[in-house]
């Protein structure tokens, strides 16, 4: 069934895989961008999707986008929590903005987002909610204390709220994505990438593709008795 699906940071990276799966699979899509007008602009001419910018660790500006995408498309009924950002550096070198801004974006941001549309998932009696998290919020990753902080708080928050959503057709998930061959990890250098592959029992980094397919998996209709999970994606790297 088709369905109108909203996918933060959705225009690029794993993001923009997720929305072009979720639109290939038939969905209606609505991606999410925080500031890069060009890749978002880009992005839309290619695939045709919609795109709406708002800061997703803002209450008001997600209220006000949730609201907005809404009346273009329709109640949202799959929403993929997935902008987030790093500010890398050891604890005893980082500062309260980078905590702030890591936390802000990548996990205030989850509330934000399951704030504004819960209600009406409630009601309609059907949602599907799948939150971008990291094998580094599994791990405790070193210079990583606010990101890896972020990231294990999204698992929480999933499954508290999959425990509230359960009697209203309403499923949570979390996935724990390793390293994912977008810009986040090209920013790092060849020697730190090299290192990284060499810990991955798969051998490569993983593709924008392996997460999307498990995104498409936990937010079919018929995938109504997969709630509270986390589902980890990192060629091996971490099993839990
Ligand atoms: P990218 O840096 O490639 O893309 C990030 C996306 O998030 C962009 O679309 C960006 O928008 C958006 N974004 C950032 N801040 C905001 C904001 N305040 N409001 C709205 N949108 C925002 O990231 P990846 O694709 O690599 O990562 C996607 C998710 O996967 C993240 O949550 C990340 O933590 C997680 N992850 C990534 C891994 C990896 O190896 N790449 C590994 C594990 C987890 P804009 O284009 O406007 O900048």
């Amino acid at each position: 069934m088709s369905r109108v699906a909203l996918v933060t940071g959705g225009t690029r990276g794993i993001g923009g895989g997720i929305s072009e799966a979720l639109q290939r699979a038939g969905h209606v899509v609505a991606a999410n961008y925080g500031g890069n007008d060009e890749a978002a602009m880009a992005f839309s001419e290619r695939t045709g999707i919609q795109t709406y910018k708002f800061d997703v660790g803002s209450e008001d500006e997600v209220r006000f986008g949730v609201h907005k995408i809404a009346g273009d498309l329709g109640p949202i009924e799959i929403l993929v929590n997935n902008a987030g950002i790093t500010r890398d550096g050891f604890l005893h070198k980082s500062d309260c903005a980078r905590w702030d801004a890591v936390i802000q974006t990548n996990l205030t941001a989850c509330f934000n987002l399951c704030r504004a549309v819960i209600e009406v998932m409630r009601v309609r009696g059907f949602g599907r909610i799948v939150n971008i998290g990291s094998v580094n919020g599994q791990v405790g990753q070193i210079g990583q204390t606010n990101y890896s902080a972020a990231k294990a708080g999204a698992i929480g928050l999933t499954k508290a709220l999959a425990s509230e959503g359960a009697g209203k057709g309403i499923t949570v998930n979390v996935i724990t994505p390793g390293y994912i061959n977008t810009e986040m990890v090209q920013a790092m250098s060849a020697e730190v990438v090299a290192g990284i592959v060499r810990g991955i029992p798969r051998g490569r980094l993983g593709e924008v593709e392996d997460i999307a397919r498990a995104v498409l998996f936990l937010t079919a209709d018929d995938a109504d008795w997969i709630t509270g999970s986390t589902l980890s994606i990192n060629g091996g790297q971490h099993m839990l």
